[in-house]
């Protein structure tokens, strides 16, 4: 092996056969974490924490529904104490599950909640820091002198921690960095890393190793690439393989957050890295649980797939986004970035104009014209299907290669033919555009030589390995190292799968190619998986959560906790009826301004609860409205999108 791939390799144990990483164990209570010890499920409250019974009721339903460790916030003091009172209460119902206390701001309240629960999650951002939002131009003593800084705050900590065998999770988010590490390192992967490094040094020089750490990120690209570069960092300077928490913060609620969710969490899964999962929706807690179970039974049973041959060189970027370059066939690749969307009708019974409203497209009749919606796929594969009608001029037609013989007098049809009959040169091309069939197996030196100089060539990739994603990038490695430009249709097939199943499993296996800037299409087939709309609006949520195509109004809402001050599901929706039209723009929902202005990250336009009854209103990370009455807040949140420009009306 050489020293590149060697260097590259090192944040997970291969990229061809599953394999998990080997943490340290760390002992949380009776429920270890890491070394040989499974997945571990949990959540967050989202009760007030004071309201004792209500936690005790809360954390219970959680326990039955799988979690196995409970989140409380303990925004002060007060709170901490009352985690003693909650921990009685479940004790006596006979309900072990450990405690985690969730700090931000305040270590007298994570000092005294260590000394109680099982285990504290800090924030390297804000545990010694205010939040500012200043750049300030550090000199190396300058520097120094704020470690220095910390580490007297955080010590006192370590030390509790040590004697009460409390663990200690290092949770860094990507919104709510220090200014110290926005100003030296940026609002990247690289300043998330070296912010729980800065702790985890801390740590060791104490001999506290009851660690775990998160890398935490609404957009599920800078998610993955900061846990990929923390896992290298910490082989780069010797520190010990500490157990990895995954999740995806503020991701929302419904489809958005667990196709969002299943990018970031299953992307770094199939490379083996994760010890316990945490899955963040605008949800009840308890409904989190089965997403993150679903997520983590996939590789119970992956060890032992199918063989896929060793990378020699890899030319994939794993800590930053690259876009595979590709050059240009119809509206594939070059200059066309946006990956297109294929749909499945070939296992369809019957095909009308009113089959294609479930993709997208909505036939007026009195207009005798077809209206296309922000989902609306680019092409139908048909396979042997024909149909007779018109179809919108935007749209193609795909069909295995003998149907395609019969329709070639189609506008817009093109054909599906399979590696082996395009490699032996025995079959009729389009001259258009050609779709090949090609599984890892089809590639070799021969192949890459005529598909190369094949300007109409798009290739569609499929694969029957149980480590598909893995296979497929395979592919993608022996493309790019045989500088070979053809465009990529990822294709997955999938069959008698329940709907969330469908929607966590495709998100994590096409999401993870395209993170990594890999496909220039989706064709996801799904037999007895779900409506044909289902399955179309999963592959356009999956190209908007790996930001590859945007196609709607992106929310960021937080999955509330004790610190919550206004109703997070209801509010969300309500602003979601409003604002569903506005492609493209991102909207915070923050239940707390303590956290909220900070863990936004990237939204357009925020809105944060700052009181009982009071919302202030943000245009990027500036306060522009504050305190405003609930009752008129999400008209003033559509004032001020208005008065940004920002507002379409929504079509009739
Ligand atoms: S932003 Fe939401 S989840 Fe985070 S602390 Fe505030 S209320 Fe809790």
């Amino acid at each position: 092996m050489n020293a590149e791939i060697a260097a590259l390799k090192q944040y997970c144990n291969s990229l061809v056969q599953y394999s998990r990483r080997k943490t340290i164990e760390v002992k949380i209570g009776d429920v270890p974490m890491g070394g040989i010890n499974p997945i571990r499920i949990q959540s967050m409250t989202t009760i007030d924490t004071m309201d004792t019974q209500g936690s005790i009721e809360q954390t219970i339903r959680m326990v039955d529904a799988g979690c196995e460790y409970v989140r409380i916030t303990a925004p002060s003091i007060k709170e901490a104490q009352n985690l003693d009172e909650i921990k009685k209460g479940l004790r006596l119902r006979g309900y072990n599950v450990p405690l985690v206390a969730d700090i931000h701001f305040t270590p007298n309240a994570a000092e005294l909640a260590a000394r109680i629960v099982e285990k504290v999650r800090i924030n390297p951002g804000n545990y010694a820091d205010k939040k500012r939002f200043e750049t300030i131009d550090y000199t190396e003593a300058s520097y120094q002198a704020e470690l220095d800084r910390i580490r007297k705050k955080f010590v006192p900590l370590i030390k509790i921690c040590k004697e009460y065998g409390t663990a200690m999770r290092i949770g860094t988010n990507h919104g709510s960095l220090s200014d110290r590490i926005m100003s030296r390192y940026g609002d990247n992967p690289a300043g998330m890393v070296e912010s729980a490094l800065e702790f985890l040094r801390i740590c060791e020089d104490e001999q506290f190793y009851n660690i775990v750490i998160s890398m935490k990120s609404s957009n599920p690209q800078v998610m993955v690439q900061a846990y990929r570069l923390l896992v290298q960092k910490l082989e780069e300077e010797g520190l010990k393989p500490y157990p990895l928490h995954l999740g995806v913060t503020e991701a929302g609620d419904g489809e958005d957050g667990r196709v969002k969710s299943a990018v970031g969490i299953g992307t770094l899964l199939e490379d083996g890295l994760g010890d316990t999962i945490r899955v963040s929706l605008t949800e009840e807690p308890e409904a989190e649980v089965p997403v993150a179970r679903e997520l983590a039974k996939r590789y119970d049973d992956r060890v032992g797939h199918e063989p896929i041959a060793a990378i020699q060189h890899y030319p994939i970027t794993p800590f930053d986004y690259n876009r595979r370059k590709t050059r240009e066939v119809v509206n594939f690749g070059g200059s066309h970035p946006i990956p297109r969307v294929i749909a499945d009708f070939s296992t369809k019974e019957k095909i009308t104009p009113a089959s294609c409203f479930a993709l997208g497209y909505h036939y007026a009749v009195a207009l005798d014209k077809w209206n296309i919606t922000d989902t609306a796929c680019d092409y139908i594969f048909l396979g042997d299907k024909t149909i007779e009608f018109e179809i919108p001029g935007t749209l193609g037609l795909i069909f295995n290669h003998q149907t395609w013989q019969t329709q070639r007098h189609r506008d817009r049809a093109y054909p599906l033919i399979k590696a082996s009959d395009y490699h032996k040169g025995e079959v009729e091309l389009s001259d258009r555009l050609n779709f090949i069939y090609t599984l890892l197996k089809d590639i070799d030196e021969a192949f890459l030589e005529k598909v190369k100089n094949e300007p109409t060539a798009v290739l569609f990739i499929n694969t029957y390995n149980k480590h598909g994603l893995a296979e497929q990038r395979r592919l993608f490695v022996e493309l790019m190292n045989g500088r070979c430009d053809v465009p990529v249709v990822i294709g997955r097939a999938y069959a008698d799968l329940t709907s969330d199943q469908l929607q966590l499993y495709a998100a994590t296996d096409l999401g993870g190619l395209l993170v990594d800037g890999l496909g220039d299409g989706v064709f996801i087939a799904a037999e007895h998986c779900g409506s044909d709309k289902f399955i179309n609006d999963t592959a356009f949520n999956i190209l908007q959560a790996t930001r590859t195509r945007i196609s709607k109004t992106e929310y960021i809402s937080c999955p509330s906790c004790g610190r919550t001050l206004f109703d997070l599901q209801e509010t969300t929706a309500k602003i979601r009826v409003r604002t569903s039209h506005l492609k493209g723009i991102k909207i915070g929902i923050m239940g707390c301004i303590v956290n909220g202005p900070g863990e936004m990250a990237d939204a357009d336009y925020g809105y944060v609860g700052s009181g009982p009854g009071r919302i202030t209103l943000y245009k990027g990370k500036e306060v522009v409205r504050r305190n405003v009455p609930t009752a008129e807040a999400v008209d003033e949140l559509v004032d001020l999108i208005r008065e940004h420009g920002d507002w379409i009306e929504p079509a009739s």
